[in-house]
């Protein structure tokens, strides 16, 4: 079987990866678009501490890609794979309000109860907080979710790509286009050529639309703008230091080179504006400095843009697209795709390569046509 993935953000990066270590041929084409979202996300994987409620399906699937990174990481290592920028460094969730922080809490012990990964959950004082995360304002009371991680997604996506070339699989770059013959999806080059497939996976990030749209589906998602700013502290060891998500407000997260990242700005109906604005640095920086004060005689080293895959529903889309042969979804991953991704690109391909839907992928299943 050939399988052809059109985008190779985190999710195209794992169907191929997962794919080829089945021993499928696979070809990867990604275009690279500007604000790729991969290249942009912040790589906080700590699913528990969501306020989001009411959503168990995109919940469970948010968790399961949390508990899943441990064996990614470990095959990756075992290919020799060794860069990724992962570290389980903690989290800690902090809030303006007493009241808000219990809330937190009490939401975060339900959940763990499924979730030995996310270690020895326990509220610490203001101290101990800033023990941990040195910039943070005084007098905040924390709580600390020791299986926190976070990870540079433009090395792991990287990685997985190689893993899956070092295994026969080929990537390229172009930008393609999809058509419909006899009932079954063609893959077509900017070369006008059609891509010989058995199976096309488009995994096109916030771009989708624009190639399934012209098949007759209606793909409800799109570019959800996100502006997120890296600091650097010169001299400082940051690289241990754990995230740190307030309740409501904007996260920090920290990385080995004195890096310190500021997000993010969450801009619907914004198209595919690739610009730095004056709001959303002020915005960012604003709420950031507000609560670490700490960071501010930082270097501002840059800021990033990145366009969420948005749905019109939370829920991802993942899975054989019916009444189009050889199609396949994933997409939608919006705000937790760097989470959900791996373990996503996985189940795909499973279900590409065996025929058969994993169970965690029940109820994500994309619309057919009309
Ligand atoms: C600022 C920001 C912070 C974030 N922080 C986090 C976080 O802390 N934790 C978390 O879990 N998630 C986070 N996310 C979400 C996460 O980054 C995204 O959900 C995820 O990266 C989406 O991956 P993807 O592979 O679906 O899409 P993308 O990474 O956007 O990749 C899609 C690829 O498809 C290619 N493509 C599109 N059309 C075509 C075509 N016609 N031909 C060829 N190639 C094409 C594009 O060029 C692109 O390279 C964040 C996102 C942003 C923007």
């Amino acid at each position: 079987m050939r399988v052809l993935i059109i985008g190779a953000g985190i999710l195209g990066a794992s169907v191929a990866y997962h794919l080829a270590r089945k021993g499928v041929e696979v070809e990867i084409i990604d275009e690279e678009h500007q604000g790729k979202a991969t290249l942009a996300g912040a790589g906080i994987v700590a699913p528990w501490a969501t306020a989001v409620e009411g959503q168990p399906e995109w919940y469970g699937l948010y968790a399961a890609g949390a508990r899943y990174y441990a064996d990614l990481i470990s095959g990756l290592e075992g290919l020799g794979e060794t860069n990724l920028g992962y570290g389980k460094v903690g989290a800690l969730v902090v809030a303006e309000e007493k009241g808000v922080l219990d809330e937190a809490e009490a939401r975060l012990l339900r959940r763990i109860k499924d979730a030995p990964e996310a270690g020895d959950v326990r509220r610490i004082s203001p101290a101990e907080a800033r023990e941990l995360f040195p910039p943070l304002r005084e007098g905040m009371e924390a709580i600390y979710i020791p299986g926190g991680a976070r990870v540079d997604a433009r090395l792991l996506s990287a990685a997985m790509v190689r893993a899956a070339v070092a295994m026969g699989a080929t990537a390229r770059n172009d930008h393609v286009t999809l058509r419909l013959q006899d009932g079954k999806a063609v893959c077509v080059g900017s070369d006008g050529r059609s891509i010989r497939a058995d199976e096309i996976v488009v995994t096109a990030g916030a771009w989708a639309a624009q190639i399934l749209n012209p098949l007759g589906l209606t793909h409800p998602v799109g570019p959800q703008k996100g502006q997120i700013v890296h600091l650097r502290l010169p001299g400082v060891a940051t690289g241990k230091w754990p995230c740190l998500l307030p309740v409501g407000s904007h996260y920090m997260l920290a990385f080995d080179d004195s890096r310190v990242v500021i997000g993010a700005t969450r801009e619907d109906n914004s198209g595919f504006d690739y610009r730095v604005t004056a709001a959303g640095e002020h915005e960012v920086l604003g709420a950031g400095l507000a609560l670490a004060p700490g960071l501010a005689s930082a270097t501002h080293i840059e800021t990033r843009i990145g366009f969420r895959p948005a749905g019109s529903d939370i829920k991802p889309i993942l899975g054989r697209v019916p009444g189009i042969g050889g199609l396949t979804v994933g997409n939608g991953l919006g705000a937790s795709g760097l989470t959900i991704g791996p373990f996503a690109g996985k189940c795909l391909a499973e279900l590409v390569a065996d025929g058969a839907a994993p169970t965690a992928l029940d109820g994500f299943g994309p619309k057919g046509r009309g």
